[in-house]
């Protein structure tokens, strides 16, 4: 046995309870797929997670993968090996993909509810059975040949990676240097050197297909210059899958980390791009429509504020979520003016760099505070039509919880953001 314990009833509950999945699956929008397969399926993927997947965990850590630098090539352990054979063997990792790529029609939520159990189980396990999903994003977005390829990669169980990062492109993905030129025949050779890939290079699969970002000779600079190009391990026939001779793509390092030890990547990092995503979710997230699909989830809170979910009995945490939602909205409006006065004045775009952040996790509690108030009231109406029981119980302790010991703390950081200035950017060069 190993050291994982899923939690099927938690899921269970947040998809026919909480999103009431079963009016979709009764519809027939997925065909034959109901709740009761839905329930099994989760039932025996979680006893292949806590068990098989599971087991070799320790084991894969303690033992991790080896770099023959003569052969360019990463084994890893035959422990580790077997948990994921189990795992694809079982067909789990296809459950939701498109047909062509050997999936089964199922609701986004389900494919994810799957994805927590070998997350939690074997989390390595995850990146070398995701070679379908690769190539699922390859036949959505390739042409009639590279779907072909598409449909052979997930066929044959080919591992894939996702290769952006250079020593100097990190977080900066169109400072890439990678540069793509293409041959007389129709294809492109790569140059260039890419860093920290994971799953760059094993022996649990008898092929790779790594898509990487390059830049053709000619093309402008930064993001828009760039493509996506296949490139797979070995060269393989098109019609029938088989393999080739071996492609010019090569492991040349092997990164040793602190944890995760199964899954292979070339390098380690201790940083984080919180502020990248913070930026990003307010200048493109938020600022590509105007702030439409924000203000379409704002709306369902206030929607479900106005409502009259667990009555009397949540009413302080109801109050709660309506103030931290005002905050919410009064940090928006600050921004937005920040961004406005930046027309005359570029450097008050600093302002919302400074406090992108705070920003980006206050949004973060804001939804985590509703979303737990509806499986309360949820649980609230199961435990007055069924009784209660210490799952329904724990559902709304924990939403009261969360709202009077977290949300609260979004008035401070509205007005942290209210206020903020530019002090730290006027400082000179040398006081840092
Ligand atoms: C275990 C692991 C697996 C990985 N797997 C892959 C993979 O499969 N494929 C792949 O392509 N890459 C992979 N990466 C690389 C990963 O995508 C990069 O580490 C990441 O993009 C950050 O780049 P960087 O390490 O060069 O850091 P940098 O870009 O140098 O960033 C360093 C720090 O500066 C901050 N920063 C940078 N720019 C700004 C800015 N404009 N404003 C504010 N703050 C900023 C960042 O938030 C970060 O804290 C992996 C990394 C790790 C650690």
């Amino acid at each position: 046995m190993g050291h994982y314990k899923s939690n099927v009833r938690d899921l269970e509950f947040n998809l026919f309870e909480v999103l009431a999945i079963d009016r979709v699956l009764d519809s027939g929008a997925f065909g034959d797929l109901d709740a009761p397969t839905v329930r099994a399926m989760l039932g025996e993927a979680a006893r292949l997670a806590e068990g098989p997947l599971a087991e070799s965990f320790a084991d894969a850590d303690r033992n991790p993968p080896t770099f023959d630098a003569a052969a360019h090539a990463v084994s890893l352990p035959a422990s580790f090996i077997r948990s994921t054979r189990a795992w694809q063997q079982a067909g789990w990792h296809k459950v939701g993909l498109k047909e062509e790529v050997g999936g089964t029609a199922a609701p986004s939520v389900v494919k994810w509810s799957i994805w927590e159990l070998i997350l939690g189980a074997q989390p390595a396990a995850f990146v070398y059975t995701s070679g379908p999903q690769n190539a699922e994003i390859l036949h959505i977005l390739g042409n009639a040949t590279q779907r072909r390829w598409a449909e052979i990669a997930a066929a044959r169980e080919w591992s894939g990676t996702m290769v952006l990062t250079e020593a100097d492109a990190g977080s900066d993905v169109g400072a890439c240097r990678t540069t793509a030129m293409r041959q007389a025949d129709g294809s492109w050779r790569l140059e260039g050197v890419k860093r920290f890939i994971t799953g760059g290079d094993s022996d649990i699969s008898e092929n790779i297909l790594h898509l990487v970002l390059a830049r053709p000779e000619g093309a402008g600079p930064g993001t828009k210059g760039l493509s996506l190009f296949v490139v797979p391990k070995f060269h393989f026939d098109p019609g029938t899958g088989e393999l080739g001779a071996r492609n010019g793509v090569f492991a040349t390092g092997l990164e040793r980390k602190m944890g995760l030890e199964a899954s292979a990547t070339c390098e380690l990092t201790f940083e984080g791009t919180t502020a990248i995503q913070a930026q990003d979710f307010f200048f493109r997230k938020i600022g590509r429509d105007r702030g439409a699909a924000f203000a379409h989830v704002t709306d369902q809170i206030a929607k479900f504020l106005a409502g009259s979910v667990g009555g009397g009995r949540l009413e302080r945490e109801r109050a709660l979520l309506a103030t931290a939602l005002e905050d919410v909205e009064a940090m928006v409006a600050t921004l937005t003016g920040f961004r406005s006065a930046a027309q005359q004045e570029p450097a008050e775009l600093y302002r919302i760099r400074l406090v992108s952040v705070r920003f980006l996790l206050a949004v973060g509690d804001l939804l985590i505070g509703w979303l737990l108030l509806r499986q309360a009231g949820v649980a609230l109406t199961a435990i007055d039509t069924s009784g209660s029981t210490p799952f329904y119980e724990g559902k709304v302790a924990a939403a009261s919880f969360f709202a009077k010991n977290v949300l609260p703390q979004l008035g401070t950081v509205r007005t942290i953001i209210t206020d903020v200035d530019l002090g730290p950017m006027d400082l000179d060069e040398a006081a840092f």
